[in-house]
């Protein structure tokens, strides 16, 4: 592997970028100048840095697949010219883009850091500057046989580098914003970084980073709750040209069993929607032959997203349908990590 010294900042907005509109006080994305007006560190900091910004910055609330595609067709250009790239998102969505982008670059050989905060840049309590700086450093971080330590999507946050396809944000107000429930942190980044190498995945150096661009958001999120009535269940998973369903189910991946849900949900499967299921809970993986509210959903074909976030079975969806015309082959995929996003047991 040939080392650059160099990383790739991508800027997309979000509050690390933003300062107050004076007519309605509101924090508004501003362009990558205010930001770098700021960080007058960014001249003395090695490894080299060049930039990319979106036109005009977003705030992360406005990501879009599209996006997404564009972000991996930047990266792909310049793959071979940085050792890494940071990306710096809008906390609201960060962990959908880093599902997405953990999906979208295959036999990925080289970090991928979003990060971002929870003030901007320009007020004195910023937290934005340490994840700025740390993430650049985790980035340009490499082993001395010339491996990356991280070739992985991550999030990094206040101290923590988590894997990007089990994070979740957690916090709106407290600079702890995110966090991965169902798996181990990568990196502490305290005085030194204290790398978990038995965490991070190893992709394999020989074959080459395989991008894919497209995606297909013919997806929705069903939430259930006690009281979730027929006729607007049935609205949703009769939508035209639904074609997957991440049901977020109670506890260990339970529901209703109501004969009503159980006929909708097999006929949403019959009619080639993949339904995927999904806890509430925060931690823990669905287990559908713990319960008899479980083990009904297995016969209605739904399939188990195990421990997965909703923001990882959203996109693995998306992701999976791009590739796939078949249902079952979805479902086959679905039963396995593509990219350390779920946890299956070896019996
Ligand atoms: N609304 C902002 C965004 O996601 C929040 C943030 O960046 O923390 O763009």
């Amino acid at each position: 592997m040939n080392r650059t010294n160099k990383v790739l900042l991508i800027y997309t907005g979000g509050t690390i970028g933003m300062g107050c509109d004076p007519r309605t006080g509101a924090l508004e994305p501003l362009d990558f100048n205010h930001l770098a007006k700021n960080v007058p560190e960014f001249e003395q900091i090695q490894p080299d840095i060049d930039t990319f910004q979106f036109v005009p910055a977003i705030d992360s609330s406005d990501i879009t697949p599209a996006r997404w595609g564009e972000i991996v067709k930047l990266i792909t250009k310049r793959y071979y010219n940085y050792d890494g790239f940071v990306i710096l998102h809008g906390t609201d969505t960060m962990a959908y883009t880093a599902s997405a982008l953990s999906f979208m670059f295959e036999n990925l050989t080289k970090p991928i850091i979003l990060t971002g905060s929870q003030l901007p840049i320009g007020q004195l309590r910023t937290d934005g500057k340490e994840n700025l700086m740390t993430s650049i450093e985790l980035a340009a971080a490499y082993h001395s046989d010339g491996r990356p330590m991280v070739p992985e999507v991550c999030v990094y946050f206040n101290g923590h580098l988590l894997r990007g396809n089990r994070s979740t944000k957690q916090n709106a107000e407290e600079f702890n914003a995110f966090d991965s429930f169902n798996y181990p942190h990568l990196c502490e980044a305290g005085v030194n970084f204290t790398f978990k190498e038995h965490n991070i995945m190893q992709p394999d150096y020989k074959r080459p980073m395989v991008p894919h661009t497209k995606l297909d958001s013919n997806v929705t999120v069903f939430s259930l709750f006690p009281g979730v009535e027929e006729r607007i269940a049935r609205h949703i998973l009769e939508a035209p040209g639904l074609r997957g369903i991440v049901m977020r189910t109670y506890g260990s991946g339970n529901a209703p069993q109501s004969s009503w849900l159980t006929r909708l949900l097999k006929e949403a499967s019959e009619n080639g929607a993949v339904v995927v299921n999904v806890s509430q809970c925060i931690s823990g993986k669905v287990e559908m032959n713990r319960y008899g509210a479980g083990y009904q959903l297995k016969d209605s074909g739904i399939v188990s997203g195990y421990d997965s976030t909703v923001e990882a079975a959203v996109t693995k969806l998306m992701y999976l349908q791009a590739q796939f015309n078949d249902p079952n082959l979805i479902r086959k995929h679905m039963n396995r990590s593509i990219a350390g996003e779920i946890t299956i047991d070896e019996f």
